[in-house]
């Protein structure tokens, strides 16, 4: 089985991920799946759900393990998900990482790209961030839409992060630390991780990511004519 487009983008908030998430995606013709846009989606259709995540989210917490595994369970068993996506967001922990494993059985991801950005660098970024409330698209105050705050992609006002607070985003970063940044030396020994510099212009960085991939599926394309998967 071709597993080489399962995969998983992993940063500290404000590395780019989004950005980067999407244009890996549309190369690949996979979905990104964002578990933070799923959460938003659900915030803003004040489902359930949405209820219960938004205390968190507002806070800068991660959301319990058991209100985010289950969507990701039936977004990934969706049919455009089989040859592949773009993971944005998940797993945020070890435990995560595990239930992930299991959930995508035989062969696992293909690659877990890890965006390697200093933290004053992220705070900058963070400090510039805007989004779509409508679709979730990325601006910044250096690269607002074309006119006025209205989103180029859907029309949508472009706003600041309800969680883009100074509080939440030290939280956030910090359980980054603690419970993300675990998975770096977790993937690295399955074989699964690359570290990507996420400095410097977008599309350099975007080349660097589909660097990544592409030797990723040439290694894949060689051993299968080996025989050896
Ligand atoms: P993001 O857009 O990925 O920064 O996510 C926004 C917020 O959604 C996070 O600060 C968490 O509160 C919540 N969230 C998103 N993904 C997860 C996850 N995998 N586990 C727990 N909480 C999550």
């Amino acid at each position: 089985m071709d597993v080489s487009r399962r995969l998983v983008i992993l940063g500290k908030q404000g590395a780019g991920k989004g950005t980067q998430a999407e244009r890996l995606a549309q190369h690949h013709a996979v979905p990104r799946i964002s578990t933070g846009d799923m959460f938003r989606a659900a915030v803003k259709a004040d489902t359930e759900a949405g209820r219960r995540a938004r205390s968190y989210m507002d806070d800068g917490e991660l959301v319990p393990d058991a209100a985010v595994l289950d969507p990701v369970g039936e977004r990934l068993s969706a049919a455009d998900a089989q040859d592949g996506f773009v993971l944005d967001g998940f797993p945020r922990n070890v435990r995560q990482a595990d239930a992930l494993e299991d959930l995508l059985g035989e062969g696992g991801l293909g690659l877990v790209l890890e965006l390697v950005v200093p933290t004053d660098v992220v705070l900058r970024r963070l400090a510039g961030r805007r989004v779509c409330s409508n679709c979730g698209a990325n601006y910044s105050v250096e690269h607002p839409p074309s006119s006025d705050w209205t989103c180029d992609r859907c029309g949508g006002d472009v706003v600041e992060r309800d969680d883009d607070t100074k509080a939440a985003i030290k939280r956030r970063l910090w359980l980054y630390e603690r419970e993300t940044e675990p998975l770096v030396a977790w993937y690295l020994a399955k074989d699964k991780l690359a570290a990507v510099d996420g400095t410097g212009h977008p599309d350099s960085v975007t080349s660097r990511l589909l660097r990544a991939v592409d030797s990723r599926i040439g290694a894949a394309v060689a051993r299968q004519a080996r025989g050896q998967d």
